[in-house]
């Protein structure tokens, strides 16, 4: 802890996601270790996971609490306990649900104002799903910080599409058009876009974007899980360019020093971590592919099935994350896996049904790829880890990273998606995935790509370690969120 800097306080306010809660924490913790005092502001079924976390952190004399506040989601009409996105996301859930969930989540402005009345803390950090908090920290005269939990190629490219909307000049959904502004020539098409960009009617959601983006420009800055290296000339235009304030502090898994730590991210593991391990420990380096799609999507049985037979077909060693339960809604067994396909695979193939350690298993030395939908945690996960990785995105900003990965870093092969298609995905056959799966693990590339992959890798631990440049951001934000609060006190 830097003795010459006076204790900061500052809250953290993920969105009620796994992809939002666990880099926010794991940001947190980060922060706690350079003296700042942090609070993590949930909802009381998303705070139960992460008390020991807490607990951990504490132990290491990290000051961190939890502040929990209600979620309404039963003046909402959803049922009980539906307090994180991953309640909504099997296939079939309507969109009326999804509305109300928003709307309960814009409902948490008024307990998110007691507290900040109560605590008075000396920052807010709050998701950009949250764009009422600028104004909600504004009225205590906090500095709000914006969290995309995106990194920069993703936010200056939704920037451009914004700013020039490339996406009105072509005249099919098809047609690769130019991003402007956006250093490196990189073309997109219209089925690639997030629906918000892509369709053109006002609806809750684009309202909702809209409102983040005019908050971001009033906010403090923005805090970015990356770090500069990796996305320099778009941390440059970002900064430079399009005049946001930015700092990079990433990557935030890297905080988790411990076995515990690292098992328990996010969820309790559906797999004894032991096991795992034991089992990546019996395979050769860089010989077993890991396949996880994130925390949201979930794909239909046909889906799963066309993985599983590409799988296969590539002969190489995996393991497979599935968000599935042993048996499937209908009550049919395993309907999604080809006749025989566990015992023809047993001890080449792991399938994980629920949740994985996936830090931990993509550190292993065994993990020599990694087939990802591109969410943007996964991707800096697979980049800390030295991974090359086959890439399949379906939602979302997820396509952008696809590009950052197969045409700017050049450490990912392209499975072929054309198409965005929320939760369930495209779906692609098992050449294309057996294809795609063997280029990066044993292709003629596989060797130049993971070189590539290592020395990101390296690259991303220096970055936080002492004098690295997301060490030194970070740095420079506490910094100047403290002169901040010495220049506010005096002036009050
Ligand atoms: N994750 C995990 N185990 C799983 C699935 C996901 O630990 O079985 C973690 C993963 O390490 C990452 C986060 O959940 O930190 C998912 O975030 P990402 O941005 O990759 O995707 P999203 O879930 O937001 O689509």
């Amino acid at each position: 802890m830097d003795s010459e800097i006076p204790q900061l306080h500052i809250f953290f306010f993920p969105f009620m996601a796994h992809g939002h809660i666990i880099p926010t924490v794991d940001m947190a913790k980060l922060f706690g270790t350079r003296g700042v005092k942090t609070s993590i502001i949930t909802t009381p079924a998303n705070a139960s996971p992460l008390s020991k976390t807490i607990q951990r952190s504490n132990n290491l004399g990290i000051e961190m609490d939890l502040k929990i506040i209600k979620f309404p989601y039963v003046e909402v009409g959803l049922p009980e306990g539906c307090e994180n996105v991953d309640a909504l996301t099997a296939p079939g859930t309507s969109m009326e649900m999804i509305i109300k969930f928003f709307k309960a989540a814009a409902m948490l402005q008024e307990p998110l104002e007691q507290l900040l009345k109560d605590c008075r803390p000396d920052c807010l950090v709050a998701d950009m799903f949250f764009p009422w908090a600028t104004d909600a920290a504004a009225k205590f005269r906090i500095p709000r910080l914006v969290f995309h939990g995106t990194g920069f190629f993703s936010l200056c490219t939704s920037a451009c599409m914004t700013m020039y909307e490339p996406q009105k000049q072509v005249s099919s959904d098809s047609e690769p058009f130019l991003v402007p502004g956006l250093p490196g020539d990189i073309k997109l098409t219209r089925k690639q876009l997030p629906d918000m960009m892509r369709l053109n009617e006002e609806t809750d959601f684009t309202r909702m974007f809209k409102a983040s983006k005019e908050a971001e420009l009033k906010s403090f800055g923005v805090v970015v899980n990356s770090f500069y290296e990796l996305e320099s000339a778009y941390a440059d235009c970002y900064r430079n360019v399009l005049g946001r304030r930015a700092w990079n502090v990433g990557p935030v898994s890297l905080c988790n020093g411990n076995f515990e730590d690292k098992a328990s991210r996010g969820k309790q593991a559906t797999i004894d971590e032991n096991e795992c391990l034991k089992w990546l420990n019996s395979k050769k380096p860089d010989s077993v592919v890991y396949i996880c799609f994130g925390s949201v999507a979930n794909f239909n049985s046909d889906r799963l099935m066309e993985i599983a037979m590409g799988l296969e077909a590539s002969g190489q060693d995996f393991i497979w994350v599935v968000r599935k339960d042993k048996k499937h809604e209908d009550g049919n067994e395993e309907d999604w896996l080809p006749e025989g396909f566990e015992k023809r695979m047993a001890g080449k193939g792991l399938i994980i049904r629920g949740w994985a350690p996936q830090v931990l298993i993509l550190e292993h030395k065994a993990v020599g790829g990694f087939v990802t939908h591109c969410g943007w945690n996964s991707v800096l996960e697979g980049v800390t880890a030295g991974l090359p990785m086959v890439t399949w995105p379906m939602s979302a900003e997820q396509p952008f990273n696809e590009k950052l990965m197969t045409e700017v870093l050049k450490i990912g092969v392209s499975v072929g998606v054309q198409e965005s298609v929320r939760l369930v995905g495209e779906f692609v056959k098992r050449e294309a995935i057996e294809k795609a799966v063997k280029e990066v693990m044993v292709g003629d590339n596989a060797g130049e790509m993971r070189c590539r992959a290592k020395a990101l890798g390296e690259m991303a631990r220096r970055a936080i370690e002492k004098e690295g440049s997301s060490y030194s951001d970070l740095n420079a934000l506490i910094e100047e969120l403290s002169s901040s609060r010495d220049s506010s006190k005096q002036t009050n």
